[in-house]
């Protein structure tokens, strides 16, 4: 049997006959030379009123200048020549292979419409895209891809590279690559930078918020350098035009604080540095902690969930030492200090399944963080207080004190050998020397209190007048030298 190639021929879809020429498509449609001859009658063209073949059941057919007189279907192109006329529209040459039926790669086997044969290669196989500039890459010297040859000293690098070497910047007039052309590549990131600066700045309606941004993109590129900034100046945008729209002007520092909060703060940081450097903004470290401390006592307070028993009783402490604060009885920092602790013994309780915390718990967590004694009472008096619990804080056991005189002692003994004459380090000496001899708190020796410090009647030793009470230590405390170790117990 003889087989007949198939593809000599095509099926006229008009009259589903194999025929070896389609005359015409029209729509997608094919129409062999008789169902041409028969549907496609001589009228006028609805759209430039000339006469032409048109299919008699299509009144909108127009003809075929007509129907290419369009920009091109794929690129939007008006002035072009055709390439292809498509079911889409005609389209320029171009984006014609882009309608061609794809092929597989006579060397990676991939699928492509845009098979080309590369008379540089030693074969005529037809080749995709990739393949195709298999032998391109970026060149070592002015970084473009373009064909690379290799350089006697090994480097890959482009034709002009290889063979012309360095040429002067047409812009800055530096050395550069001659592949790079037209300006060098610092150049070319400045150019970007600038470029983008104008982009974004015509974002702004406020004349000022703009320059301020131009201004910004300037230094952000003398101090990330042209090429980072070029690529990260975007970024920045959201920011400036938030403050444009919410002020119209760069506001206080607090202000704009309050509104990207300190987490916030840390993805403008550069855009602030530059306000910052610029004087536009003065920084306020007190306001900046605040916020911070604010914003760690919301943390603590989402370690429980709200509706459970833990969060009700944090929140009802929280609201405690609100009240407080607006009566100015405390400050953000203790409120923080204050509710760590509480939360903590929470969460220790919790883990035996007790809330709210009761004695034992209590003085488990104490034995644990014998440190947090003191920030843990404000909230043992809370629970006392709001809750009905029956619970204190014991005063300290005697091992405490021991271990506590122990700790002063040591301390002291160093200080004494250290021996420092500096009127902060004599201070710092006294006020040990008073916890451990008096048990006075180290905080009421202030630099006023040293200076009531005289000698003794008696000559032995020193009296200090402190918390309104006279006070004897031992040594000469207000002469100098101080004392050393040797005469430090001579009393
Ligand atoms: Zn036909
Ligand atoms: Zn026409
Ligand atoms: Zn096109
Ligand atoms: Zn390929
Ligand atoms: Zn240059
Ligand atoms: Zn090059």
């Amino acid at each position: 049997m003889m087989i007949q190639p198939v593809h000599d021929f095509q099926m006229c879809d008009e009259c589903g006959k194999n025929v070896a020429k389609i005359w015409r498509v029209h729509k997608g449609h094919k129409f062999c030379s008789t169902c041409y001859a028969r549907v496609f009658i001589r009228r006028m063209c609805p759209k430039c009123g000339n006469f032409a073949r048109l299919p008699k059941n299509d009144a909108s057919a127009v003809c075929l200048s007509c129907q290419v007189d369009k920009p091109c279907a794929r690129c939007g192109a008006t002035d072009y020549s055709i390439g292809r006329i498509t079911q889409y529209g005609p389209v320029c040459t171009s984006c014609a292979p882009y309608f061609r039926q794809q092929k597989p790669c006579e060397i990676c086997g991939g699928l492509s419409s845009k098979l080309t044969r590369v008379s540089r290669f030693d074969h005529d196989k037809r080749v995709c895209q990739k393949c195709a500039r298999s032998d391109h890459g970026n060149c070592g010297a002015c970084h473009r891809h373009r064909l690379l040859e290799t350089s006697p000293d090994g480097r890959w690098l482009c034709h002009a590279c290889l063979t012309v070497g360095e040429i002067p910047c047409p812009e800055c007039n530096q050395p550069m690559p001659a592949g790079r052309k037209k300006r060098c590549e610092s150049c070319y990131w400045k150019g970007l930078l600038k470029k983008r600066i104008a982009m974004d700045c015509a974002g702004f309606s406020v004349p000022a918020m703009a320059l301020h941004f131009s201004n910004f993109g300037g230094w952000l590129g003398e101090n990330v350098g042209t090429h980072k900034a070029a690529i990260t100046l975007h970024r920045y945008l959201p920011f400036f035009l938030e403050i444009e729209k919410q002020w119209q002007s760069i506001p206080e520092y607090a202000i704009l604080l309050k509104h990207v909060g300190t987490s916030g703060l840390r993805k403008v940081l550069l855009p602030m540095k530059w306000m910052q450097e610029a004087g536009l903004v003065v920084v306020d470290a007190g306001a900046k902690a605040e916020d911070s401390d604010q914003r760690r006592v919301a943390v603590t307070l989402e370690k429980f969930k709200t509706g459970t028993a833990q969060r009700a009783i944090l929140d009802g402490y929280h609201d405690q030492l609100l009240t407080a604060k607006k009566k100015g009885k405390t400050t953000w920092r203790s409120i923080r200090l204050a509710m760590t602790p509480a939360a903590a013994l929470l969460l220790h309780a919790a883990a035996k399944e007790v809330c709210p915390p009761d004695q034992k718990a209590l003085d488990t967590y104490l034995g644990k963080t014998p440190g947090q004694r003191a920030a843990v009472s404000g909230f043992v008096v809370y629970l006392r207080d709001s809750h009905i619990v029956n619970i204190s804080i014991a005063p300290s056991s005697n091992k405490d004190k021991r271990a506590k005189k122990k700790r002063l002692e040591n301390k002291l003994l160093r200080l004494l050998a250290e021996n420092d004459q500096s009127k902060s380090s004599r201070l710092k000496l006294l006020a040990v020397a008073m916890a451990y001899f008096h048990g006075v708190a180290q905080k009421d020796i202030t630099g006023k209190v040293m200076e009531s410090l005289v000698a003794a009647d008696d000559g032995d030793g020193s009296v200090l007048k402190a918390n309104g009470q006279a006070y004897w230590l031992p040594g000469k405390f207000q002469l100098k030298p101080f004392l050393t170790p040797s005469n430090a117990w001579t009393y």
